[in-house]
Parts: C-alpha cells; sequence; structure tokens
C-alpha cells in the first residue's frame, strides 16, 4: 500500500508560485533567537523550512534572529548549529541579523526622509496610554510633528549615545486609528546601553523585531518567511515596512506552532528548569530540547518522521508525545542490538550444568541480519530478573515456579527444581536443570514452553548503572494547567538503578550504538559513562505502557 502525502497549505503556496513565475526558485530561513537553547516544536520549523527547499531545489539560510542584546549568548548559537546539523540539515549561509544593523539603520533613515518615522520623547507608559485601545482611536503627540531635518540629528544623537535608556524612540508613523494595534505609530527603535555578543559597544540604539525580521528577509531575498501563528497580526506592519523600503518583497506565512503533551516548549520556562535546577542541564534526557532527547538516545531521524507525521496545519492543537516516542520506538527496532540486563538479580543454578563455560552465538538484531551474530557467554551461575520467579504463582504464570519450565533466551529449557532462602526467609537462590537438547536454534527436545527470560552469566556479568525516565510533567497539558506550571513537575522522573548486570558484550560495544535490552526497553550510553562504569539511558520503553495505564485509571 502506498500513501500518497497531500500538500500542506504552504506546499501548495509554494508551488502556485514557482509555477506562476513569481520566483525562479525559493528561499527559506530558519531565525532562532540565540536565548536557549532548541526544541522539538523548533525541530518542526526546522523541518518545514528546510525541507521545502530541499523538495523544491531552494536554498534556507540559517539566520540568528540577535538584536536583543540583553538574553543573548554564544553559546546558544553553538548549541543551535550542531542541533540542526544533528537533525540532518545544512544551511546555505550563516548569518547574523546583527550584521544588518549598518543597513536597517540606513533604512530607518529612509523611513524619517519620506516623513514615514519621527523621534518620540515620550515614557513607555505615555506611549501605551496614547495607543488607546482596540475600540477607542490612538492619538499623536506633539512629536510626530517634528520636521524631517530635527528627526534626522536626533536620531543620530540616540546612535551616538547621547541619551540616556528609555529616553527616546523611533516611531513609524502609519495610523494611530489602525484596528490593528501594532500599526499604531510601532516603535521601531530603542535605546539600549548594554553588550551586544557579536558587535560589542558599537551600538546603543537596536532595533526592534518588526523592524528587523523581514528587513533580514528582504535583504536574503527570502521567498517564502515562515513564522508561527501568534505573528499574524505582525504581518501588515511587515507588508507595510518593505513596501515603504521599497526592498525585494518577501512574504510572510504562518502556521500553527507545535504544542505536545507532557513537557513544555518556552525557552523561557526551560530555563527556569535548568536555573532552578530541576533539571541537570539543557540537555538532560528529560528535557523537550534537541540536546535533550539525542542525549537521551532519540535517532534524528525518529525526529524529522514525527515532524513529517504531525504536518502543518493553521490550527493550533496538542500532540501526544506518545506519537514521537513511537517514531523512536520504530526507528530503533530496526537498528539497536539486542543485548541482555538484569535490572533486579535473582541468582540461578544449573545444577546439572558441568563447571566449564559455553559460548552460544545469537543475533545482533534480527530485524537487521547485516547487524550479524555476537557471543553470549553461558555457565552454571546465572542471574535472572527477580520478577521473573514467583514461589506461589497464580494461574497462567508463565515465568519461573517451583517445577515449572522457561527457556532462557537463545539457550536452554530448564526447570525450577529447588528454592533456596536465608534464615529470615528471603529467597537467596532458586536451583534448576536443563534440558541439554533443548539448545535454541537445535533444539530435539519437542518440550513446549510459555516463558522465555533473558539472564546472565554471574562470573561474566558487567555491573552498569541505569537510568530510567518519565514524563517530566504530570499534566498533559502543561501549558494550560493551573498554578505554575513547576507545580505539575513529576518528582520521581528519574529512577537510578546503581547496579545492574548486563552481558560482558556491552563492554565491546561503541558509545554511538543504540541497544534493546531485550524485555526492558532501548537504551544508549550516556555521556557521563566512563571506562567501569557504564551508564546507560533508557531512551524509551518497549511498549507504550503509559498509554494502558493510563486507560486503566
Ligand atoms: P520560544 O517561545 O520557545 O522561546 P521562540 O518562538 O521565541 O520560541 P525563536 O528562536 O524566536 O523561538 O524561534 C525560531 C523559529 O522557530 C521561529 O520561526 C519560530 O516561529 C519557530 N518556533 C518556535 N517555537 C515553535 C513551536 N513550538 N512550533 C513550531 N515552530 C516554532
Ligand atoms: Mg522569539
Amino acid at each position: 500500500m502506498t500513501e500518497e502525502k497531500s500538500l500542506n497549505f504552504i506546499e501548495e503556496i509554494v508551488e502556485e508560485d514557482l509555477k506562476n513565475g513569481r520566483y525562479q526558485s525559493i528561499v527559506t530561513r530558519f531565525p532562532p533567537e540565540p536565548n536557549g537553547y532548541l526544541h522539538i516544536g523548533h525541530a518542526k520549523s526546522i523541518c518545514l523550512n528546510f525541507g521545502l527547499a530541499k523538495k523544491y531545489g531552494g536554498r534556507t539560510n540559517l539566520r540568528f534572529d540577535d538584536t536583543n542584546p540583553v538574553t543573548e549568548e554564544t553559546e546558544y548559537v553553538e548549541s543551535i548549529k550542531d542541533d540542526v546539523r544533528w537533525l540532518g540539515f545544512e544551511w546555505a549561509n550563516e548569518l547574523y541579523a546583527s550584521d544588518y544593523f549598518e543597513q536597517l539603520y540606513a533604512f530607518a533613515h529612509k523611513l524619517i526622509d519620506k516623513g514615514l518615522a519621527y523621534v518620540d520623547d515620550s515614557t513607555s507608559e505615555e506611549i501605551a496610554e496614547q495607543k488607546g485601545s482596540p475600540t477607542v482611536p490612538g492619538k499623536r503627540n506633539k512629536y510626530a510633528g517634528r520636521s524631517v531635518e530635527e528627526n534626522r540629528t536626533l536620531f543620530n544623537e540616540m546612535r551616538e549615545g547621547k541619551y540616556a535608556d528609555g529616553s527616546k524612540v523611533l516611531r513609524a508613523k502609519i495610523d494611530m486609528n489602525s484596528p490593528n494595534m501594532l500599526m499604531r505609530d510601532p516603535i521601531l527603535y530603542r535605546i539600549k546601553h548594554a553588550h551586544h555578543h557579536r558587535t560589542g559597544d558599537t551600538w546603543c540604539v537596536y532595533p526592534m523585531y518588526d523592524f528587523a525580521h523581514g528587513q533580514s528577509d528582504s535583504i536574503e531575498n527570502i521567498t517564502h518567511s515562515i513564522c508561527t501563528l501568534e505573528f499574524v497580526p505582525h504581518r501588515e506592519l511587515y507588508d507595510w515596512c518593505i513596501a515603504n523600503l521599497e526592498i525585494f518583497p518577501s512574504h510572510q506565512y504562518e502556521f500553527a506552532r507545535l504544542n505536545m503533551t507532557y513537557t513544555v516548549m518556552s525557552k523561557r520556562k526551560l530555563l527556569q528548569l535548568v536555573n532552578e535546577k530541576h533539571v541537570t542541564g539543557w540537555d538532560d534526557p528529560r528535557m523537550s530540547t534537541i540536546s535533550g532527547m539525542r542525549r537521551r538516545g532519540y535517532p534524528a531521524a525518529s525526529i524529522r518522521e514525527f515532524c513529517d507525521r504531525i504536518g502543518v496545519a493553521r490550527r493550533e492543537n496538542l500532540i501526544d508525545v506518545g506519537l514521537l516516542e513511537f517514531c523512536v520506538r520504530e526507528q530503533l527496532n530496526k537498528v539497536a542490538l539486542r543485548r541482555m540486563v538484569v535490572f533486579d538479580p535473582l541468582k540461578l543454578v544449573i545444577t546439572n550444568y558441568p563447571e566449564s563455560e559455553e559460548v552460544l552465538m545469537t543475533d545482533n538484531n534480527p530485524e537487521d541480519p547485516a547487524a550479524g551474530e555476537h557471543g553470549l557467554l553461558f555457565s552454571r551461575e546465572l542471574y535472572i530478573e527477580r520478577e521473573d520467579f514467583m514461589e506461589n504463582p497464580p494461574k497462567k504464570y508463565f515465568r519461573l515456579a517451583p517445577g515449572q519450565m522457561v527457556r532462557l533466551k537463545s539457550a536452554y529449557i530448564i526447570r525450577c527444581e529447588e528454592v533456596i532462602k536465608d534464615a529470615a526467609g528471603n529467597i537467596t537462590e532458586v536451583h534448576c536443570t536443563y534440558v541439554p537438547e533443548s539448545r535454541s536454534g537445535s533444539d530435539t527436545s519437542g518440550i513446549q514452553v510459555k516463558g522465555t527470560l533473558h539472564w546472565v552469566s554471574v562470573k561474566h556479568a558487567v555491573a552498569v548503572e541505569l537510568r530510567l525516565y518519565d514524563r517530566l510533567f504530570k499534566v498533559e497539558d502543561v501549558a494550560n494547567a493551573e498554578g505554575d506550571f513547576k507545580d505539575h513537575i513529576n518528582a520521581d522522573s528519574l529512577q537510578v538503578i546503581e547496579k545492574a548486570w548486563g552481558e560482558p558484550a556491552l563492554l565491546e560495544d561503541s558509545h554511538e550504538e543504540r541497544f534493546q535490552f531485550l524485555r526492558k526497553g532501548y537504551f544508549n550510553i550516556d555521556k557521563d559513562s566512563r571506562p567501569g562504569h557504564l551508564i546507560f539511558n533508557r531512551t524509551v520503553t518497549l511498549k507504550d505502557t503509559w498509554a494502558k495505564e493510563s486507560k486503566k485509571a
């Protein structure tokens, strides 16, 4: 069955523009503000912008929207570049809105010369007050009547540093009666004596978003400038600036931002989680950041697949994080090496097995024959999972119990003969016998068993640390939940198993590998891991246990 994917609304626009010759080829951009790490919402925008250019043979710029000197840092620039590359995209040009400061300043002068901008000495309160409200028209103050000459002089002096922060602004002269409040003589420039991460102390006037974004698009000949729905009211101003500056006619299109269950996605909130130490950093594996997901072992391909599946629309909705996890599982199932790790060991002795050991061969990944086989050491003393044994089992219990038979994965069928306890009555060992003819791959025993257990050989087992993650928040729609978003943090989102027992192949495996620990979930090696102290993150469980539990509740 082949699925014909219909075009999303932006693809329809692009195809139309190319067909009727409005543009010969398209240019898009991804314009992050370097004031935090990228999150999965940004991934949607990245996949959309880079994806369009790829599909239609255009190009995409990576443009840092760094017009606010106070919140921006070089660390963020580097992390953003890393994340975009990791997602699998290459930009045509790496650009900075701050590189356009001189050009933007000249654009402002052009508006002044046309009588379309003026310097206003009012306080921000006065400006807000004079703006009116959507139902009350605004009124201009006396500064709006300044001459072109006076405005030129004052604006130059603003740049020269003659005035204090907040004492003057440059405003566009548009329409104080517009139903769109953004058109009521919006502020274009403000004074800010602040150090900028790239331009240093060269500037003390900085353009506002609305006088930087569209102009930067235009300077770069961006054909389709794609942003999220909250910018719909800005479009009128975007078009006004471009028309009056008579520069390249970029066009803005808006789509619905990604919202996802059980997480937050605003950089401001993510920064709070980091600063207040609710997580270990921007790349904490529980975070909705790209770097967190990468550290946790999400393959880039699964994030791209997720962005493709959720599509691009013009209506806001809340996407189930289960869909992202589904994409992660699907991808990992194809690439993960199969390994056995016992989380909570119970010692099992095979009383009729010789003292010697044996190497069994088993598939690295049954979904991928090319991944080959690996050796598995079997011996008389093994660990199995404590929860895989019950002394007094209920009916239909197919794991190990006195007198019952199970298969040890890739090895033999065993029968439980005896339970050994300490003085306090705790089970310390189970003694079993094995069926020599039942070896996996050459089983001639004719015995059918229902249960298969994972195990490791005691003598060869490697101690490993496991980090198991759960949702960072307890409520589905965190952004709209009552109270502060931090009230809803899940206190049990991280469970550490300090000592679990893994098969020795893990010592040889590359740090880049993804693993399926049989019956337990998908794992990767954490960046904190060291030789002699291996640490694994649970990337995702094998099945959607969450959905099952929430249905029960
Ligand atoms: P945040 O609110 O998380 O700080 P932002 O919109 O301020 O995000 P920017 O760095 O300005 O972050 O965003 C860069 C690009 O990513 C913009 O084009 C923006 O529209 C897009 N973007 C940001 N968040 C989302 C989201 N949740 N879904 C889709 N696109 C997003
Ligand atoms: Mg922003």
